[in-house]
């Protein structure tokens, strides 16, 4: 049965450019001379580095250990020798810098131990835990750690779990060929995942114009043999890859503001982390290596499986960049980022690495005002009010962008698509939305230093009262001590009779002493010459006696 298709708000149609890089099979792309290994790449806190400089280290071994309740683990790309932790320039606009793990291949690319993980009989949470450690993310570009994702949410089981294969931004084929070429291994990922969420039916939506790869993956559902496997072929307009809108064009749900798609009983994935999830558990492989299309201004694009920290000029240089080329971008043109040099590191968001020059992309026309034609509004897949939120996002009243919810924008690009006006609608959000985070994180430090603060105050209190508490037993002592010295000093004085008494009772106290110490001496034959004579006196006088106390017979 045919599955119902319904449509989503907004989108544009920009040319697709997706041919040039699908004319040839995946190649693998060649360890690199050094690899510079980024330890945070993905949504959420940056993993804590496990190794140190001089660490011979093996291919899959981790080496950022996931850090905080949203992050994902690291592992080395290949074996080899870490020769610097230490910052170096990130794959992003801004420039900036980050912790990277410079690994020196020893070109024996030696796997750790690898085994399959039993999900089977493991907690959720042992699955879980084994997936944030396995590094395993969104692969569509977002790279949210999976392991987050793999939960049914309120519900017990799914109803539906969507696998999004649309790969709507112009340039990219990096799913397109990876279902063309790895569809039966891919439905098993697709398998792990259901099973994992209990999801009911799956549905595989993928964008009209890959007909090569709905193909593929029509024949490994078929042989599957499982009729609630659907692929769905889906119209081709910018962003049906979008997770909302592949999640209302395949069901009709309407995922609002703030909610999450488990709520309404769906979970979406893309291909590429549906084939990570089964290396990492079927395999045991962590996520190392991703497919990356290399496309734009070059000779011979293609797509290539890259590891890690290679640079992303050496992927360039494998497909004969054009003369004219002056620029690097990480992604599509709608929603990519350009890189601010072109020595930077593929990590697991890189889905492409596009190579501009002028008259590929020429430079937009002057920005004019914004004239209110609302056309960014009805473009808008999100069904925001871009003009809004670019006018308090300009303004920066970011509280006011907020409301227009200036974090539900997705930063797909058809509202500055459309824009007659020519205003950079996404620079204008992203811009707000860094603003916010640095001002939130500004909010959280200080945060943490008042709480230092109040928690100083209140060990300084404590340790205050208990010296005082102290101080006031020693005090109540001293006190009782002088009072029994007191009353000592007060008792009246003895009479000559007690006192005659009391002499008498210490001489003899002084006798049975003595007497004590003789006797053990005498026993243990350790007598000082004084005690012997005094022995041997007491021996005479018990003679004596005995003498005196024989009957006396009259002496003729
Ligand atoms: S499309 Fe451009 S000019 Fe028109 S309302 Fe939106 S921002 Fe303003
Ligand atoms: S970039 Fe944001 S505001 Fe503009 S169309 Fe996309 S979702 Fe809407």
């Amino acid at each position: 049965m045919l599955q119902r298709l319904f449509g989503f708000h907004g989108g544009v149609k920009p040319a697709y450019h997706k041919e040039a890089s699908t004319g040839l099979p995946i190649a693998v792309a060649p360890t690199p001379d050094l690899l510079v290994i980024p330890l945070h790449q993905s949504i959420g806190g940056m993993p804590r580095p496990l190794v140190a400089a001089g660490e011979h280290v093996l291919k899959g071994q981790r080496i950022g250990g996931a850090d905080g309740n949203v992050s994902s683990a690291v592992h080395a790309s290949t074996s080899g020798t870490v020769v610097a932790v230490e910052m170096r320039l990130m794959p992003h606009t801004s420039g900036l810098s980050a912790l990277c793990v410079v690994l020196e291949p020893d070109r024996r690319d030696e796997w750790i131990p690898r085994q399959p993980f039993d999900f089977r009989s493991a907690t959720p949470t042992q699955t879980r835990d084994y997936l944030r450690d396995a590094g395993v993310v969104g692969l569509g570009g977002a790279v949210f750690p999976s392991y987050l994702k793999i939960n049914p949410g309120k519900h017990e089981q799914l109803d539906t779990l969507v696998l999004n294969g649309a790969e709507c931004e112009p340039f990219i084929t990096c799913d397109d060929v990876l279902m063309r070429e790895r569809a039966g291994t891919l439905l098993k990922g697709m398998a792990i995942m259901r099973e994992m969420l209990s999801a009911g039916q799956v549905l595989i939506g993928i964008e009209d114009n890959k007909p090569e790869a709905i193909a593929a993956m029509e024949v490994a559902a078929r042989d599957a043999g499982d009729s609630t496997i659907k692929v769905v072929p889906v119209p081709t307009r910018y962003p049906a890859g979008g997770a909302k809108q592949l999640i209302r064009v395949l069901t009709g749900i309407e995922v609002p503001h703030g909610k999450r798609s488990t709520d309404y009983g769906v979970q979406c994935f893309n291909v590429g982390t549906a084939y990570a999830i089964y290396e990492a558990i079927a395999l045991g492989q962590p996520l190392i290596s991703r497919i990356v299309t290399v496309a734009g201004n070059v000779s011979r694009a293609r797509n290539f499986e890259v590891l890690f920290g290679t640079p992303m000029r050496d992927l360039v240089a494998l497909c004969g960049p054009l003369p004219d080329s002056d620029r690097v971008i990480m992604g599509g043109p709608m929603m990519g980022l350009l890189m601010p040099d072109d020595s930077v590191p593929v990590v697991k968001a890189a889905n492409c690495v596009l190579v501009g020059s002028k008259s590929l992309f020429p430079p937009p026309p002057p920005e004019m005002p914004c004239i209110r034609c609302g056309d960014c509004a009805k473009a808008c897949p999100a069904d925001l009010q871009p003009f809004e939120m670019y006018w308090f996002s300009r303004a920066k009243i970011f509280g006011k962008a907020q409301e227009y919810h200036l974090f539900d924008c997705i930063e797909c690009g058809c509202c500055a698509y459309v824009c007659p006006s020519h205003i950079p609608l996404v620079d204008y959000y992203r811009f707000a939305k860094s603003e916010i985070w640095a001002r939130e994180l500004v909010k959280e430090a200080a945060d943490v230093a008042r709480e230092r603060y109040e928690f100083r105050l209140l060990r300084e209190e404590r340790e205050k009262q208990e010296k005082a508490a102290k101080l006031a037993t020693r005090t109540v002592a001293a006190r009782a001590k002088t009072a029994a010295a007191l009353a000592d000093a007060e008792k009246p004085a003895a009479t000559p009779e007690q006192e005659a008494k009391q002499a008498l009772i210490a001489a003899a106290l002084e006798r049975t002493r003595k007497q004590k110490e003789l006797v053990h001496a005498e026993n243990t034959g350790n007598l000082t010459p004084e005690q012997q004579a005094e022995v041997s006196a007491i021996e005479a006088r018990r003679d004596e006696i005995r003498e005196m106390a024989k009957p006396h017979l009259p002496q003729d």
